[in-house]
């Protein structure tokens, strides 16, 4: 089955608010084993939203609508799939109390336009609005295509999707094949190395399938497997999975849509018990607002230090103000001291220390880019010399990814 979403609204269109209803139904309805096929943002328009549903019919069996199910005159999306169904509309029983109920509690009178909100197809099926007014509908029409109306707001979309469309639509399209998906998480390696690597498997896929999408400093893979068996599937990505990670695992941290380099890290400090702490000169204090963002990351941090000029360096670090002279700030040598001062006074098991060129200027003759990463740990100090790209601020950002990469080896 072909499914399809049409977003109808002009502030879509224009850019002012994100199309999340859209992202939403789609994870949604993959999760129901119900194919997308095609997304479209039309605006409040009943012509052009017409010409959509034409377009829809050809080539979709369920079309999903969401917004302009409101009482102004710019929600106009039931009455024109009305007419583009030949349906009348009529009165919701249901949905009609519910709006009378609604007014008469704040005591605020009823307008013609809220009797809209209750209007339903006449042989089609209503779905409550159970944090709103207007109600949804699902019709199928003799030709075998199926609508599916839903409000705009999230906050009213989302519980009628889960607690009506759910088991209506489980109901007319019952399936028993399903997609599971399983997200793996790579750092140091570019998506087009990454899917060079991987060409082959791309290639040829069909079920899993393999989709990698990239984010600065980090390349996320998608495998999806449709199956009517829930452990057979969870065999195949388990097979995709092994394949991929003989090839690319030194560069894998981890699973999860929701996960990060720092999640990891913090999970991985807490299962060793170990301690970090950080010196930061050009991230100033990005790393440990990383670390920070994690919760529950106060079992393995409770600080460190933020050093950006040569006298703070001096001052709470108690540098050797000759080696600074003697190497510079941007050197291994300062690298490796600011971690083990770092290390020494926090008093923790492993210290970062990053001192670099954020640019877009250079300094002391080092282009920007150019970062010292320093690790202090009970076994002494190492320190790593990196050329990163680009802006300042991804420069910063790479330097931050790259220190917590160090700590997770
Ligand atoms: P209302 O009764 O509030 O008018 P409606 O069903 O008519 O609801 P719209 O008027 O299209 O829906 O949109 C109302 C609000 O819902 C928008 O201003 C926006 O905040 C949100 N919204 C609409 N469409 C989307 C979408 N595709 N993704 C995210 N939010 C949306
Ligand atoms: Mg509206």
């Amino acid at each position: 089955m072909k499914a399809e979403i049409i977003a109808v609204g002009t502030e879509i269109l224009l850019g002012q608010i994100n199309n999340t209803n859209t992202t939403f139904l789609a994870q949604e309805l993959a999760g129901l084993g119900i194919e997308v096929y095609y997304q479209s943002v039309v605006g409040d328009n009943p012509r052009r939203l017409e010409e959509v549903l034409r377009l829809a019919d050809q080539r979709s069996d369920l079309i999903v609508l969401c917004g302009g199910l409101g009482p102004t005159d710019d929600d106009l999306t039931k009455q024109v799939t009305a007419k583009h169904v030949g349906q009348e509309l009529v009165a919701d029983e249901r949905g009609y109390q519910n709006l009378l109920a609604f007014f008469e509690k704040r005591e605020r009178p009823m307008t013609e336009n809220n009797r809209l909100q209750a209007l339903v197809f006449k042989d089609g099926e209503s779905l409550q609005n159970s944090t709103g007014l207007a109600v949804g509908i699902f019709y199928q029409s003799e030709s075998g295509k199926s609508y599916l109306l839903l409000p705009g707001p999230p906050n009213e979309l989302e519980p009628m999707f889960f607690n009506e469309a759910i088991p209506l639509l489980q109901r007319h399209f019952q399936s028993d094949e399903r997609l599971i998906s399983r997200v793996l998480r790579f750092y140091g390696i570019g998506e087009s190395e990454l899917v060079t690597k991987l060409a082959d498997l791309i290639k040829q896929q069909t079920n899993p399938t393999l989709a990698s999408y990239a984010k600065p400093n980090e390349v996320t893979l998608r495998l999806t497997v449709s199956t009517l068996d829930e452990g057979q599937g969870k065999q195949k990505l388990d097979q995709m999975e092994k394949v991929i990670l003989e090839r690319v695992g030194d560069y894998f941290y981890g699973y999860g849509e929701n996960n990060s380099l720092a999640q990891v890290v913090v999970d991985l400090l807490k299962r060793k018990q170990k301690t970090v702490s950080a010196a930061e000169s050009l991230t100033a204090g990005s790393f440990q607002a990383t670390l920070g963002s994690i919760s529950g990351v106060s079992e393995v941090y409770s600080g460190g230090f933020v050093t950006y000029s040569e006298t703070t360096k001096l001052q709470f670090l108690k540098l050797d103000s000759e080696m600074l002279k003697k190497y510079g700030t941007v050197s291994k040598e300062c690298a490796e001291a600011m971690a083990l001062q770092a290390r020494k006074l926090a008093g923790s098991d492993f210290a970062l220390s990053f001192t670099g060129v954020a640019g877009p200027d250079s300094l002391e003759g080092h282009k920007a880019g150019t970062v010292w990463i320093g690790l202090a740990t009970e076994d002494g100090v190492e320190s790593h010399l990196y050329h990163f790209a680009r802006d300042r601020n991804y420069i910063r950002n790479s330097a931050v990814m790259t220190g917590l990469d160090l700590l997770r080896r």
